[in-house]
């Protein structure tokens, strides 16, 4: 199995346009260690040829560019097989839009994910420009399916909530949020992908006890992060995103991990893993952590 991180920040990116927090300000002045990102997507293959994407950021047109594998073969084409969505944020469904140029698109989402990008979205009828342009394939949880392409794939719930735009209109579900599991039928190696994680419950930490890679929630470092730096009153977990550090944190919760690969990603720039020399990045690195980047390969 490949695995190419397109990009490996949180919502916003790094920097983002209207943050001057010290990483995002450092960033640009170039006086801090750390690589600018874009927002979270993954792309996965087991052939080389047909790739799954892992969310749609609204970065997707130049996250398409970036990497030739995912760029046409013929006069209209695209290697994209399938995309995920594992939650409705902007962030990871946006870019869906920006793939408009009439091309059929499959789309695996859970049925509450769906609805929370089609119902009531004047914009969602660009996509519906011709009969099948977008096929859904339903999501169930803890329903293995098989995706013909040497992939199999399994959500499962997380603890999280409706985007915020559907707030209030949505009462939380366990459809909001899910990570996946994706196995390589011919191998069998399984990639855990839990960008988004509100809480270490016990099924999601089943659903990572097995796997060859892990793809791990690392948005915040702290529950008191934006209010800290003065860019939000919004603690970790309001936002759904348990966060990294300290004795009730993520990676406290988890303990130790059987995968070869343990990854951090969904990052955001307040984060300060993301600079390069950071105590915190030490800390993570000591435990067998690496932190995400775009342009990052991982073949298993
Ligand atoms: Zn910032």
């Amino acid at each position: 199995m490949r695995i190419r991180v397109l990009g490996s920040a949180a919502g916003g990116g790094f920097p983002q346009w209207n943050c001057g927090c010290p990483n995002c300000r450092g960033l640009r002045a170039g006086t801090i260690r750390a690589k600018a990102r874009r927002q979270e997507s993954v792309a996965v293959s087991a052939d080389g040829r047909s790739w799954l994407l892992l969310n749609a950021s609204p970065e997707i047109r130049e996250q398409i560019e970036s990497f030739p594998g995912l760029h046409p073969q013929a006069p209209r084409h695209s290697p994209i097989s399938g995309i995920v969505l594992t939650n409705g944020d902007l962030d990871h469904t946006l870019g869906l839009l920006s793939l408009r140029e009439s091309y059929p698109l499959t789309v695996f989402a859970t049925d509450r994910v769906r609805r929370g990008f089609t119902e009531e979205n004047v914009f969602y009828r660009t996509l519906e420009r011709f009969t099948d342009q977008v096929t859904w394939r339903p999501l169930k949880l803890g329903r293995e399916e098989d995706l013909a392409t040497g992939l199999t794939l399994e959500a499962v719930p997380v603890p999280g909530k409706p985007p915020i735009h559907l707030e209030g209109s949505f009462a939380p579900d366990a459809e909001d949020n899910v990570g996946v599991r994706i196995r390589e039928t011919r191998s069998g190696t399984v990639l855990a992908y839990f960008s988004g994680v509100g809480g270490v419950s016990p099924a999601v930490a089943q659903a990572l006890a097995d796997a060859t890679a892990v793809f791990f929630d690392g948005t915040f470092w702290s529950e008191d992060e934006l209010p800290a730096l003065g860019v939000g009153d919004k603690r970790a977990r309001d936002m759904a995103h348990a966060p990294l550090g300290g004795p009730h944190g993520s990676l406290a919760a988890l303990g130790t991990l059987s995968a070869s690969r343990r990854i951090l990603i969904h990052i955001n720039n307040t984060n300060p893993l993301l600079r390069e020399d950071s105590a915190e990045r030490a800390h993570v690195t000591a435990r067998g952590w690496e932190v995400a980047y775009d342009g990052m390969e991982v073949s298993l």
